[in-house]
């Protein structure tokens, strides 16, 4: 049937409205005039034929667009992309009742192979043959790719490597419906700033047979790789990485350098997988803030310590809180390896550490925070209302968590500033940073 596509959904797909219901059209731009037809049994809509174009339409160049849930605007120019994101913060802030000016999404020069951190999953197709790629969406089909858009392209030619020399070693894939096989995932983070390169082999045993040669082999093909990493993970989860680790090359870790600052990588610490969007994000979040020296702030959900780090000079003392274990122990080097030393680091649940601070009623001038895609909780935002703050800088990779956790300060602060940034072009991901001010 014929329908016309009309707005976007919250994931950024486009959607048509068929006898009252509304339906996600993937693959389509808003205005559009396109065929679709409604599967009887999933009830899902799909694009048949695109009868009335977008001139944002653009040209595909990915071959497994349809079937991989990676990215999801490849088919619209960038720079619509970045309106619809733009619209989609106005529209969550607006629908919660705030007036405050959105401003213009901050874009991406080269919107493409951005990623830092490449990780694909290894198994094998119907024929036995080795193949490395994505899960489809929603599913444990692997989709089958040698590049991708938005991964860096160094990494990608080294997963390549890795196939060819696991047919050569005769080193299997894992697969997951026999529970049979070794090599269950590749993870490539990589820093262009140093030519620093980890590759990370997750294992489903510790046995690793022939790895000394495996590992010879690639790094004579593959000069830009400084370490390699088994990690072993024998259990069947969604989480790609196992607990144990053994260091087969180099020191186990890279460094990065993030406005002027070193940083350590770990194969395990979560790091921002943009570089360029994160500088842009950083300035914009604490030039925001408009620090002065005598600022004891906050950094709540710290990572490696980055944020903070990088605001450093500009306050007196910055206290940091990171619940990973591997995130915290990084932090600490990145401080000393940067000869900072005005940042405390604690590694403990934000929430409860907070509130601890407000029992104490400790002193924090500006709270930093960037928590996980689900958002802070309660508990952590009455215990910011609390130590009254004179800022607070929610950095937030979801705005729909970010507008309800907002809810909870908007009686004690007002917004300044909305900024999104475009962390990861070409998906339908949104990154948000908030400013908020105490009223007077
Ligand atoms: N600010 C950092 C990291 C942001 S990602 C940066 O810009 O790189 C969110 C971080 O919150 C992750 O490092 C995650 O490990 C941490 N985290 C998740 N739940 C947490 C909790 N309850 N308390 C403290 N940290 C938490």
């Amino acid at each position: 049937m014929k329908v016309k596509i009309n707005g976007y959904t919250q994931d950024l797909v486009g959607k048509c409205v068929i006898n009252n219901k509304t339906y996600k059209v993937p693959n389509t731009i808003s205005e559009e005039v396109v065929e679709v037809d409604i599967n009887k049994t999933t009830n899902k809509c799909r694009l048949i034929k695109v009868i009335e174009s977008s001139p944002k339409r653009i040209k595909v160049k990915c071959p497994i667009y349809e079937k991989c849930g990676g990215c999801k605007l490849l088919h619209i120019d960038y720079h619509e992309q970045n309106v619809i994101k733009t619209n989609e913060v106005k529209a969550i802030f607006k629908n919660a009742g705030f007036k405050e000016k959105v401003n213009d999404i901050i874009g991406m020069e080269k919107p493409f192979n951005y990623r830092n951190k490449n990780q694909v999953v290894f198994g094998v197709d119907e024929k036995n043959k080795i193949i490395s790629g994505f899960y489809e969406e929603n599913s444990h089909k692997i989709v089958n790719f040698t590049t991708c858009l938005v991964q860096d392209e160094v990494s990608d030619k080294i997963v390549q490597v890795i196939k060819e020399l696991m047919e050569k070693f005769r080193i299997s894939a894992y697969n997951e419906q026999k529970k049979r096989g070794l090599i269950k995932h590749v993870m490539v983070k990589r820093s262009k700033a140093l030519n620093e390169t980890m590759v990370v082999i997750v294992t489903a045993e510790k046995v690793f047979p022939g790895s000394n040669n495996f590992v010879k082999a690639l790094l004579a093909r593959c000069k830009e790789i400084t370490t390699v990493i088994q990690n072993i993970n024998p259990k069947q989860t969604t989480h790609v990485l196992g607990d144990a680790e053994v260091v087969l090359y180099g020191k186990g870790y890279i460094h990065d350098i993030l406005m002027g600052m070193k940083f350590k990588i770990s194969s395990k610490s979560f790091y921002q997988i943009n570089p360029i969007q994160t500088k842009k994000l950083y300035e914009a979040a604490i030039s925001s803030a408009k620090l002065s020296k005598q600022d004891i702030i906050l950094d709540a959900y710290s990572g490696v310590g980055t944020i903070g780090i990088c605001a450093s000079p500009n306050v007196q003392k910055v206290i940091s809180v990171e619940l990973e274990k591997s995130a915290h122990m990084d932090a600490i080097i990145n401080a000393k390896l940067n000869n900072i030393k005005n940042v405390h680091f604690y590694c403990d649940d934000a929430t409860r550490f907070i509130n601890n601070l407000a029992i104490k009623k400790e002193r924090i001038d500006v709270v930093i925070m960037d928590p996980p895609r689900k958002g802070s909780d309660s508990s952590f935002l009455k215990a910011v209302l609390k130590l009254k703050p004179r800022k607070v800088i929610y950095i937030s990779c979801d705005p729909h968590t970010q507008i309800n956790d907002l809810k909870y300060l908007i009686n004690d602060y007002k917004i300044i500033y909305i900024q999104p940034v475009d962390m990861f072009p070409q998906t339908e991901h949104i990154e948000n940073i908030v400013t908020l001010e105490r009223k007077a």
